[in-house]
């Protein structure tokens, strides 16, 4: 049998399948997606998965499947401010607003999956809405050459075990916040106070004790500029009462008016000036999600193999911005192997590309998620880094290469490592780099 006759099932279409579906469309297999949603109501009646940022080099696996389209979203660096205290006792601990070597790209995700469908369908591509249940996938697993879940956090991703041996935490992280606004006039000009290049850049705000906040330019799926925020609340912090007041657009942006207010008041001004966007009822979230590795290939009842993909395989707190980067380059990853592989798709087969995937990937990803997370195992890292970062742009730059591509830091852990990066990004020995760092005074604050 030649590949272009190959049967291939997936079920779901988000970002992950239809990214793999574009994709196997594309090579000529003849593939059917089933959905729980037709497409307007994945376009219209739920929110973004995540903001999805694209960080450098996941743009490239996902040009493999899909050419570019969009201009909109795109930011160039970021800017990071770290406080710790609160009131009388809050302290500016460190700033930096740094370059990153790549462009990011924040797309809403809901346009993302609808140009792909709209692509795969053009293509032969069938769709097929069905809420599939364990039943259902068995009988459909039956037909295919090739079962892939693509459900998402929860859904069908229960029928993959938990890897224990992979999965670090048994629960959320951080609380989570996501909301959309509409886009300042003159960005560049208001945001300058923080950013060299202005409202290109992110930023990263970060409270030692209670969170961390992410603000950031982004494409909304129908009103085009837009700035996407997320708050991530630690564990017991005060925030999560804040984000739980939380119950539609508007209350969305005064709770994060007032945490701006409360915790980081140099920016509250030009946080003020943020309008909802009342025409997008899901254009916010609360959320959290308990980073898990799965074993992502079962066998349905009949014993079909089936492999996961994106969020039902690998899902990761969102601090890292590695989910749907890491789903793109699964899905191109297993494109590129399928198009090679002639004989018969095994239980086995698809074991070895996830684990290929692991090696390559995820592993890595979600090692930098530890990293942002401030996991304990990454405490000697931010104690050096961040400083560094602060007196060296190569070094804050190179930081956040991580978010692009995260294997470096696999070969990063010790002290030696760590301070060898510094010492070669900065061209002279990381304590004296570390020596000349000076905590700030104060943040400049926006005058609006
Ligand atoms: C706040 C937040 C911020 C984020 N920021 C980033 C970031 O900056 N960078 C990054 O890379 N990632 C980020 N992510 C992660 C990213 O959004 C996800 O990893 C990605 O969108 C997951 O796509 P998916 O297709 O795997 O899952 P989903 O988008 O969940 O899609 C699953 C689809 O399957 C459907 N489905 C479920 N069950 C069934 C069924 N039984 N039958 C048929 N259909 C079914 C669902 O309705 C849905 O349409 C973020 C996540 C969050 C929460």
């Amino acid at each position: 049998m030649s590949n272009t006759k190959r049967k291939v099932a997936i079920i779901g279409a988000g970002l992950a399948g239809t990214t793999v579906g574009l994709g196997l469309v594309n090579a000529g297999f003849d593939v059917t997606i089933y959905s729980d949603r037709d497409r307007t109501s994945l376009r219209n009646d739920v929110p973004p998965t995540g903001t999805a940022v694209y960080f450098g080099k996941s743009l490239e696996y996902d040009a493999e499947v899909i050419e570019n389209l969009y201009e909109i979203g795109n930011s160039t660096g970021m800017s990071v401010r770290i406080f710790s205290g609160v009131g009388e006792t809050r302290t500016p601990v460190i700033e930096f607003d740094r370059p990153f070597n790549y462009t990011a790209q924040a797309v809403d995700t809901r346009l993302r999956a609808d140009d792909r469908l709209g692509r795969f369908l053009a293509r032969g591509g069938k769709f097929v809405v069905c809420a599939v249940t364990p039943e259902d996938l068995d009988a459909i697993a039956a037909d295919a050459d090739l079962t892939l879940v693509a459900t998402g956090k929860g859904g069908l991703s229960s029928l993959f075990p938990v890897d224990a041996d992979r999965t670090v935490y048994a629960e959320p992280q951080r609380h989570l916040l996501l909301a959309t606004f509409k886009e300042l006039d003159r960005a560049d000009h208001q945001f300058a106070y923080r950013s060299s290049d202005g409202g290109r850049h992110n930023w990263f705000t970060i409270h030692a004790d209670f969170g961390e906040t992410f603000f950031g330019p982004y494409l909304h799926k129908d009103l085009g500029a837009t700035r996407a925020f997320i708050g991530f609340a630690k564990p017991g912090s005060p925030w999560i009462d804040l984000f739980k007041s939380v119950t539609d657009t508007q209350t969305a942006r005064d709770a994060v008016v007032k945490l701006f207010e409360t915790y980081f008041p140099e920016d509250v001004a030009l946080i003020e000036q943020l309008e909802p966007l009342h025409e997008d009822p899901h254009s916010w979230f609360l959320g959290a999600v308990t980073p898990t590795v799965r074993r992502a290939v079962a066998t349905t009842r009949n014993g079909h193999p089936v492999a996961a993909i994106g969020d039902a395989a690998v899902s990761f707190d969102p601090i890292g911005g590695q989910g749907a980067q890491n789903a793109v380059v699964q899905s191109a990853l297993l494109i590129r192997a399928l198009k090679e592989h002639k004989g018969k798709i095994t239980y086995e087969w698809l074991q070895d590309q996830f684990n290929r995937h692991w090696d390559h990937r995820a592993e890595a990803a979600a090692e930098v998620t530890r990293l942002f997370l401030g996991d304990a195992k990454y405490a000697m890292h931010a104690e050096l880094l961040f400083p560094a970062a602060a007196v060296d742009p190569k070094i804050g730059s190179a930081f956040f290469d991580f978010l692009s591509e995260p294997k470096p830091l696999l070969g990063i852990q010790s002290r030696e490592e760590v301070n060898k990066l510094i010492s070669d990004l900065a061209g002279e020995p990381a304590e004296n780099v570390l020596a000349r760092f000076k905590a700030p005074e104060q943040f400049a604050r926006s005058e609006i």
